[in-house]
């Protein structure tokens, strides 16, 4: 819209956009609001907005993407706030803790040494997918439940991963993200629930996604006037099998061109070994990413899933501290103040 436009054009513009069955997202700026709209192309060329009073001008983005889009907020990076922490923009965000919550032992101790390295959140799945229907997946329940004694104790938000939709409720009581894992990122059911809950969530990459697939799957919960999502590079499959994944580090400045959304890498899961963990992490934070998911456990030898890659809970202050100095060497900052 022009920058005179007044609240009557805006209004009557967004009436016609629905008139169409077509839906319009306002973003209000100081200086100008953008009108995005999301529709059938056809019928919202037939509007001849161009022509409307107060439109400035009518710019159509290509991407098959449009609410996750750079475009649909001028470039300007979104930055979310959850549970009176930061992410995106100059906002780093450290996420750590063990892949599954075991006991009540073992996750309070790992919350008590995040809360020790200045964790933003802290992370642990009562639901886990597994390759294997053999294996252990998950406390369900009673893991929820631990998961909001640990976040009582520790002050940290949660982060905790949902797989069905059937568990949405009881997940929404505890979590403050929820996390869609890899596997799922193109579970279109789920990604519209967590849209339609309103909860943070991340969107993790699947194994073989494009970067477009992920920006795909960030728009179906867009689209459900969710806005706090945030995507998250976690390794994917090539050729090589020296290690587990490839993780895509040229992926977090390409995505960061592409969408105003926050972008966090898991070098955990990408890596699948230990010692890989850190060297990874510091890669991440230095190419730009505005946060990391990483796991940490009491006693890694003795996890239930994912032993080899999580590093013992006692070593995560010092990580922590040369993560934010790669952080801040790409200009953002782990422990800004939460509200301005
Ligand atoms: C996890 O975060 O514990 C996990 C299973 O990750 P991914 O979905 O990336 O494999
Ligand atoms: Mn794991």
């Amino acid at each position: 819209m022009k920058a005179s436009a007044t609240q009557e054009e805006v209004d009557a513009v967004v009436d016609r956009i629905e008139s169409v069955d077509a839906r319009a997202h306002r973003s209000t700026g100081d200086e100008v609001t953008v009108i995005g709209v999301v529709g059938d192309l056809e019928h919202i060329e037939r509007l001849e907005l161009e022509g409307h009073p107060g439109v400035d001008r009518v710019m159509r983005i290509l991407k098959p993407y449009k609410l996750a889009s750079s475009q649909f907020r001028q470039g300007e990076p979104s930055v979310l706030e959850i549970g009176g922490r930061r992410i995106g923009g100059d906002h780093f965000a450290l996420i750590a803790g063990p892949c599954t919550v075991e006991s009540r032992d073992q996750l309070l101790t790992a919350a008590k040494d995040m809360v020790a390295g200045g964790a933003t959140m802290f992370r642990g799945g009562a639901y886990k997918p597994r390759t294997s229907p053999y294996a252990f997946h998950g406390l369900g329940q009673e893991g929820l439940r631990l998961l909001a004694e640990a976040k009582e104790q520790s002050g940290l938000p949660i982060v905790t991963e949902l797989m069905d939709v059937r568990d949405i409720e009881a997940v929404a009581e505890v979590a403050d993200v929820i996390q869609i894992g890899a596997r799922n990122m193109q579970n279109y059911t789920l990604l519209t629930e967590v849209g339609r809950s309103g909860i943070p969530a991340i969107v993790k990459r699947g194994l073989s996604s494009t970067i477009d697939e992920l920006l795909m799957a960030s728009e179906y919960i867009l689209k459900e006037g969710n806005e706090n999502v945030i995507l998250c590079e976690r390794g994917i499959r090539t050729f090589e099998t020296a290690y587990r994944f490839t993780l895509d580090l040229t992926a977090i400045p390409v995505i960061k061109e592409l969408t105003h959304l926050p972008v966090i890498v898991d070098p955990s899961h990408a890596a699948g070994r230990r010692v890989l963990v850190e060297p990874l992490s510091l890669a991440a934070a230095a190419v730009g990413a505005d946060g990391i998911i990483v796991e940490f456990h009491p006693n890694p030898d003795e996890a239930v899933c994912d032993g080899p890659q999580q590093i013992a809970s006692a070593d995560f202050p010092a990580y922590a501290k040369k993560i934010e100095l790669a952080a801040n060497l790409a200009g953002k900052s782990m422990h800004a103040p939460a509200s301005v």
